[in-house]
């Protein structure tokens, strides 16, 4: 399956809305200063309006503390936006814990379709599926097990897990503004991207790729810009919104910053912070180029 992504604003001619959607699940460091300023100049080049969306999704991992550290951080960065969890604006709420019923309707929605189905395997993987998955710590394949159960009996998603029929061994393909085509193979062998992955846990916690999809739509973003350890995520989330009748945004995918080994910055590198940085006397236009900028 091919996804024309990129030429939807363009074409359509509608306004540029674009987002920054960090997780409070830590300080915000480096690469998330060059990832957001990326997006922040695409947003005022295309005089367009840039979101700030709160994704404090998981309840186990997210912290208010981190949530409020991350709006100081880039507004420090000197990164503006104009509809956020701080200022309000149309598509309110932008905290994602705030937002069940946008996911709850779509869950409803997918399951009348046909395109999950609850799955009862008991697997550890339900820690990782609330937060975006990164290159290291990527859902792993699932094997298809539960693929033919039916969602009849369930009236509410809670107590077992849903997952995404992917169609299986087909290639998901789609151009990426910064890093050009793409292609991923869908399906069940443990050689493809990715297999059937998770919208709903079984603790009743929407997964990732659900609430991005949702909230992109329903917030009408126009374009993606985010850090490439996504890129297999937007092959999953072309489906689901191909799934959910949504036109795709653009996507705009950045280099990773990486450190002096060639290792991708976690948040656990505390001393990469912003808040860490900017502590040591930093200034923002120091704190960029330390980040690789321009
Ligand atoms: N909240 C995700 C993260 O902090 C990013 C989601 C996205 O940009 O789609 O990794």
């Amino acid at each position: 399956m091919f996804f024309v992504s990129d030429d939807v604003v363009t074409k359509s001619g509608r306004r540029y809305r674009g987002r920054l959607a960090p997780s409070p699940t830590g300080l915000l460091h480096i690469g998330h200063a060059r990832t957001f300023w990326i997006a922040a100049q695409r947003a005022i080049e295309r005089r367009g309006t840039l979101i700030l969306r709160n994704e404090d999704l998981d309840p186990q991992r997210s912290r208010p503390e981190f949530a409020r550290a991350m709006i100081e951080d880039l507004r420090w960065l000197g990164i503006d936006w104009s509809e956020g969890p701080d200022c309000g604006g149309p598509y309110s709420p932008y905290s994602q814990s705030e937002r069940r019923n946008h996911y709850l309707q779509a869950w409803r929605r997918l399951r009348d379709s046909g395109f999950i189905y609850p799955c009862i395997c008991s697997r550890k993987d339900l820690a990782q599926s609330a937060s975006a998955p990164n290159d290291a710590d990527d859902e792993p394949i699932y094997p298809g097990t539960c693929r033919e159960r039916t969602a009849d009996p369930f009236h509410t998603p809670a107590g077992v897990n849903w997952r995404f029929r992917v169609p299986d061994g087909e290639p998901i393909e789609f151009t990426d503004l910064n890093l050009g085509r793409q292609r991923f193979l869908a399906g069940k062998n443990p050689k493809n991207d990715f297999g059937d992955f998770m919208v709903w846990r079984r603790d009743d916690v929407p997964a990732y790729q659900l609430a991005v999809v949702v909230d992109d739509a329903a917030m009408q973003i126009t374009e993606v810009v985010r850090g490439a350890d996504l890129l297999k995520s937007t092959a999953r989330q072309l489906l689901l919104l191909h799934a959910l009748g949504y036109g795709a945004p653009g996507y705009f995918h950045c280099e990773l910053v990486r450190d002096a080994a060639g290792a991708r910055l976690a948040k656990r590198h505390d001393a990469l912070s912003i808040r860490y940085l900017r502590e040591q006397g930093m200034t923002p236009k120091e704190v960029l180029a330390l980040a690789g900028w321009p």
